[in-house]
């Protein structure tokens, strides 16, 4: 049913593999009439998934019609759409069917206005085997057993809310749930998953109601639906989905066990979780008006994603990790040419599916939290409330965010008249790349300077073209007369326009090398996390040059103190902290050939890095060939270590293939830093461009961090080197072990 807002005489719907019985289409006039409205054609245009109907009259502005067919569509094992999934029990492989529909796939199950801004209502029936049971987004009302077909029942779901096609989902299975406990004063919260995982379910049985609730809490408005479903899916293409009341996730995202799972597993479990209930309210309840907004979803679903898990579980310190997880995320894919500004225009699903990346997701997040710090906590979430109150049930642009914003703000004195958070926060949405403050101290003036410049792996002085790009920035600061660390507020706005006044090159490497030598005196995981990603890269730069043991040893020698203090083996009963400080410095120094990873083979991820797992290649062999059909780079270690890392137990199941094929580029070239490896992925670039699909934009950024890597190695490699050879590491060690006093 739906109501014309302009005189027409065609129906355009969305569809992609269905095709219409179009004899049984109708279209009848919603009043006392019931008028009858004749089609001349029927016919499809394949290339943008429309069906068209042309009909015999005008529809008449504001007049409501019901249109009704008959369709065939087919369940895939694509994971997208209605697909089939299954799993094994007893010897049994048991199916099950299962949906997702975002961004573009409603289109595959039903014909649809699929698009997030048009929503509508959806009454869901689904006729279903006995034995088997169905979930959707609402709660089932009825079920009616199928006259004539025995053992089959038709489950009638109540109507939903108004909402996007992409949030619909169901599951047929033969599940079982976890009624959590948590309920009072809250919905009904049930996880589901096969049988034989139902244990695992209850982390999430604790975890969710608590923060859907904290969340009721911090946006001042109640979860509109009547029950909150979570599926655990044996076959699923990305970690979950934020379907309104019945979120799926792969079963690693949901299903927590206690005597397997680490540290890092619970916490990404949490994360996603607290991810995903977010969405209920950004994107679920106030959805973008076109994807070119996705930011708006997935940036405040990561930046809520730490709150809401640090609110049931503070001792994860998420509110400090986010300066690692997202805003040190974001810089490595943002400081490339080839990223993109967080709100971009997108035409058709291809681009659509690119812009799900660390751009939306992870400098969304950062740009949020950098709001919610510079207009004050009260003022953000008042506007956070305006916004979501008053564009319910409907679709927004970032222009409703910036103008709940500002009305707050100005109202509150947080922000100055003459600014609008519209005007400072374009500055980040609408540009790529971000922006390095350099602050220096005039001694005799006792003034400070500040200045701002595009922030560029190729250092400014070497690079043909400056980028005039500038930003808004908050400013804070603190003074010797009136120390005070604790507030953030702002005190001033550098502006877009206001430039850099004196020219300051880069901090030279020997700055970092020498302040890293502190860290064999620091014991805190964000200032650890930080230095252990930066040494990553120096070590793949290294890696394969004959002064890689002077690296060994500079590294080795600052994590020793913090190694003889935590330890190899992990203990369930250490804080999530050093639990997860723990296993991130041993990945590295196992990486580094630390002995001790020999003998700790209980450790198994960690141990694939020194190459100790055998593994078969068969498997890989299969994603490889798939992604590239050329055998590009085989003789490579790069590939080797992939290639054992994925080969644990046989078979590959398909969502983990697409998994390995999304990262792979990245992956396999992340250590190439030569001209020749340069040259070999400009060949491929050549001979398979077209080819590469919704992997085009990753494609991209993969070849321009080897030109930045090759940039590096000419222009810093020399001096990191020299410095670690002055200042008395030694390149001798070859096998960078570390002297220590921890039992084996
Ligand atoms: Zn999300």
């Amino acid at each position: 049913m739906f109501e014309v807002v302009e005189e027409t005489t065609s129906i355009i719907l969305h569809l992609l593999d269905i095709i219409t019985v179009n004899e049984t289409i109708k279209l009848v006039s919603y009043n006392d009439s019931n008028e009858v409205i004749e089609f001349v054609s029927h016919s499809y245009n394949r290339e943008r998934h429309f069906y068209i109907g042309v009909l015999k009259s005008v529809l008449k502005i504001r007049r409501t019609y019901v249109l009704s067919m008959n369709y065939i569509g087919y369940m895939n094992e694509n994971m997208v759409g209605f697909y089939r999934s299954s799993y094994v029990q007893n010897n049994k492989t048991i199916y099950l069917g299962a949906t997702q529909m975002e961004a573009t796939h409603a289109r595959r199950v039903f014909p649809c206005f699929d698009e997030p801004a048009l929503k509508a209502t959806f009454n869901i029936h689904i006729a279903r085997q006995e034995g088997y049971r169905v979930i959707s987004n609402m709660p089932s009302r009825n079920s009616l057993p199928i006259e004539n077909q025995d053992g089959w029942f038709w489950e009638v779901f109540n109507s939903t809310l108004p909402m996007s096609t992409y949030l619909i989902a169901f599951v047929v299975s033969d599940f079982e749930f976890n009624a959590s406990v948590e309920t009072s004063g809250s919905v009904p919260f049930n996880i589901w998953a096969r049988q034989e995982a139902i244990s695992q379910t209850e982390y999430a049985a604790y975890l969710g109601p608590k923060i859907l609730k904290f969340y009721e809490e911090y946006f001042g408005i109640t979860f509109p639906l009547p029950k909150q479903d979570m599926a655990a899916l044996p076959d699923f293409k990305s970690g979950a989905m934020e379907n309104w009341g019945l979120i799926t996730y792969r079963e690693t995202a949901l299903l927590y066990d206690s005597q397997h799972s680490k540290a890092l597993d619970k916490q990404r479990i949490g994360s996603t979780i607290a991810h995903e209930l977010a969405h209920m309210w950004f994107g679920d309840l106030v959805s973008p008006k076109w994807w070119s907004e996705l930011w708006l979803n997935e940036g405040f679903a990561t930046y809520m994603e730490h709150i809401g898990l640090h609110s049931v579980e503070p001792s994860f310190k998420m509110l400090e990790q986010i300066v690692i997880s997202e805003l040190h995320t974001s810089f490595s894919t943002d400081v490339l040419d080839s990223s993109h500004p967080i709100n971009v225009e997108v035409n058709d699903p291809e681009e659509i599916d690119q812009i799900f990346d660390a751009i939306s997701y992870s400098k969304g997040a950062s740009i949020i939290r950098m709001m919610n710090y510079s207009l004050t906590e009260i003022t953000f979430r008042k506007g956070l409330y305006n916004y979501l109150n008053e564009l319910s049930y409907s679709s927004a642009t970032q222009d409703d965010l910036w103008y709940y914003l500002t009305l707050e703000a100005h109202k509150d004195g947080t922000l100055d008249l003459r600014v609008t958070v519209k005007e400072i926060m374009e500055s980040w949405t609408l540009q790529k790349g971000f922006p390095v403050v350099t602050v220096w101290s005039d001694s005799r003036y006792s003034s400070v300077h500040i200045t701002q410049e595009k922030f560029t792996l190729i250092s400014a002085e070497r690079k043909e073209i400056k980028s005039n790009q500038t930003w808004w920035i908050p400013l804070t600061f603190t003074t010797q007369s009136n120390p005070d660390f604790t507030q953030a507020h702002v005190k001033k706005w550098m502006s877009v326009g206001e430039k850099r006044t004196t020219l300051t090159g880069m901090l030279e490497y020997k700055i970092p090398l020498q302040i890293g030598q502190y860290l064999s005196q620091e014991r805190e995981l964000v200032p650890w996390l930080t230095a252990l990603t930066n040494f990553e890269y120096l070590r793949i730069m290294f890696e394969r040059t004959s002064t890689y043991g002077y690296l060994k040893d500079y590294i080795t020698s600052v994590a020793t103190p913090l190694y003889n203090s935590l330890g190899f083996k992990d203990s369930l009963e250490d804080p999530h902290d050093i639990q997860l400080l723990r296993s991130y410095l041993l990945s590295s120094l196992c990486r580094l050939g630390f002995e001790d990873c020999y003998y700790f083979a209980n450790l198994r991820k960690t141990v694939y890095c020194v190459g100790v797992a055998e593994g078969g290649l068969k498997e890989w062999n299969f994603a490889w060939k798939k992604y590239l059909k050329s055998n590009l780079g085989s003789e490579k270690d790069n590939l080797l270590y992939v290639q054992r890392s994925f080969s644990e137990g046989g078979n590959i199941r398909k969502q983990d293939v697409y998994k390995i094929c999304g990262d792979f580029t990245y992956t396999i070239t992340n250590s190439f830093n030569t001209e020749e490896d340069l040259q070999l992925l400009y060949k491929l670039k050549a001979e398979r461009y077209e080819s590469l699909g919704s992997a085009t934009l990753s494609f991209d950024q993969a070849v321009e961090s080897v030109e930045l890597n090759v940039f590096w190695m000419k222009h810093y490699y020399q001096d990191v080197y020299q410095w670690l050879s002055i200042n008395g590491y030694e390149g001798v060690s070859s096998s960078g072990d570390v002297k220590n006093e921890v039992e084996k």
